[in-house]
């Protein structure tokens, strides 16, 4: 089995499969109060827990909103604001000068060179800070972390959501080996075993390690293109970032809604919806993954009022039957999306070939589409025949898995194990 490599070896594999350093999930020894910070998500959250024999006792939380400017500024100006919010965090809940271990959840495709080391390759979503780009965002944390008085606070995780909600669904389910996100974007984690993973450099006890798939950029090097369809390259071109995130603009929360328009653009196009025109249709962005989801839903419950809201909305000049047409493309692009993510589920349950694997999600695509989960059931079973399987809301994966990544290296630290000192690369090639 190949897993995302390219059969042309010019091409080479689009998958990242990043080292997530992390190498056991909780064992429920963890004991002790911890922080987390969560960046990348809609909101930007702080956390404070305590954990008792690797349970949660205490959860606490606070959003904060990072402003525009901090997003597009530069980048010590990000993580001092970051600093800041733990601050009033840690003054509000009178913690302050207490010394705490800290997980930090930073969503961005970055290469990590230890469990607190993470280099930024690039940012994406609304981002964009200057001076970031190849370097430690731990190190800048810290670094803002520090010139802050009441602040005594060492970063001893760094991980992505995927990452988070894998071991977020290892705590909700022991038999959880597979982690993903189905949220604006989505991605992938798994555990793979160590000697599975070419290019391993350096020796190292541990026998599996959480490998960070970046799915979202699957197909980036042209493996995909065979089921890229026009409306695919039409919902690309109107991108943030045109020709990257292959495999997420196929059905991620914040493509979906567009990729059904494109195709409803087609359709009124060619005198198959409406009668002549194409109202609204060709504005990007006019319609959102929520009202596809919304479609669906009251499909299922025998209604459509959102379909002809959504006609409405497009000043179509329409009649009853167009309300099939569009309950019908909201079921199709649904559908491709959970068979998408189905086929890489059904490929990684067959890799590790666990007796039973819960497979953890977290996400408001997942959480709020009606038809993803009963299609992805149905799908997953069919594609991994003999490899049983439970998929289980993770919810708040990014944020609590943060928490608790920063409890399990805080053991693995006690405990004497290297969490720093090995550099690999996880492709994976059988
Ligand atoms: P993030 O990925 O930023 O952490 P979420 O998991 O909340 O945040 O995902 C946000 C995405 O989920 C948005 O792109 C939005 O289109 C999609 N979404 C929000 N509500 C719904 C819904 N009711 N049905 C389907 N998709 C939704
Ligand atoms: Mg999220």
């Amino acid at each position: 089995m190949r897993l995302g490599l390219a059969e042309n070896p010019e091409r080479p594999s689009s998958l990242l499969m990043e080292n997530t350093f992390i190498p056991q999930l909780l064992d429920g020894t963890e004991c002790g109060e911890y922080l987390a910070l969560d960046l990348g998500g809609t909101n930007f959250r702080v956390l404070y827990v305590v954990l008792k024999d690797g349970k949660f006792v205490e959860e606490n939380v606070d959003y904060f909103e990072v402003p525009r400017e901090l997003r597009l500024g530069p980048g010590e100006d990000l993580f001092d604001f970051l600093a800041q919010c733990l601050s009033e965090f840690v003054q509000k809940r009178k913690l302050c000068g207490r010394n705490f271990k800290l997980g930090f959840t930073f969503s961005f495709p970055m290469t990590q060179k230890s469990l607190d080391v993470g280099i930024l390759v690039s940012w994406t979503k609304s981002f964009n800070c200057s001076g970031v780009v190849g370097q430690d965002a731990v190190s800048m944390l810290n670094k803002a972390i520090h010139k802050r008085d009441n602040l005594n606070i060492d970063v001893n995780a760094i991980l992505n959501d995927t990452t988070g909600t894998l071991v977020m669904g290892s705590y909700l389910d022991h038999r959880c080996a597979l982690g993903i996100i189905m949220g604006t974007g989505s991605n992938g984690a798994y555990i793979e075993k160590v000697e599975r993973i070419e290019k391993w450099l350096g020796k190292h006890p541990e026998k599996e390690m959480l490998v960070d798939i970046e799915w979202g950029a699957f197909g980036d090097n042209g493996v995909l293109d065979f089921i890229r369809t026009q409306w695919d390259n039409a919902v690309d071109e109107q991108s943030l970032l045109v020709h990257s995130y292959t495999f997420e603009k196929y059905y991620g929360g914040k493509y979906m809604g567009d990729l059904f328009r494109e195709v409803l653009l087609t359709l009124a196009k060619e005198g198959c919806l409406g009668k002549g025109g194409v109202g609204k249709l060709a504005t990007h962005g006019s319609i959102t993954t929520t009202t596809v989801s919304t479609i669906e839903k009251e499909s299922m419950e025998g209604e459509q009022a959102t379909a002809r809201k959504a006609l409405e909305e497009a000043e179509l000049e329409w009649e009853e039957e167009d309300l099939e047409v569009l309950k019908y493309v909201a079921g199709l692009v649904s559908y491709r999306g959970a068979l998408l993510v189905s086929l890489l589920v059904g490929v990684l349950l067959q890799r590790m070939e666990r007796p039973h694997c819960t497979v953890a999600i977290d996400g408001s695509l997942y959480r709020h589409h009606p038809r993803i989960r009963p299609l992805m059931e149905h799908l997953i079973a069919k594609f991994a025949p003999g490899h049983p399987f439970d998929l289980r809301q993770a919810h708040d994966g990014s944020g609590k898995g943060a928490a608790l990544v920063a409890a399990i290296a805080d053991r693995l630290h006690k405990n004497g194990a290297t969490t720093t000192t090995t550099t690999t690369t996880t492709t994976t090639n059988d």
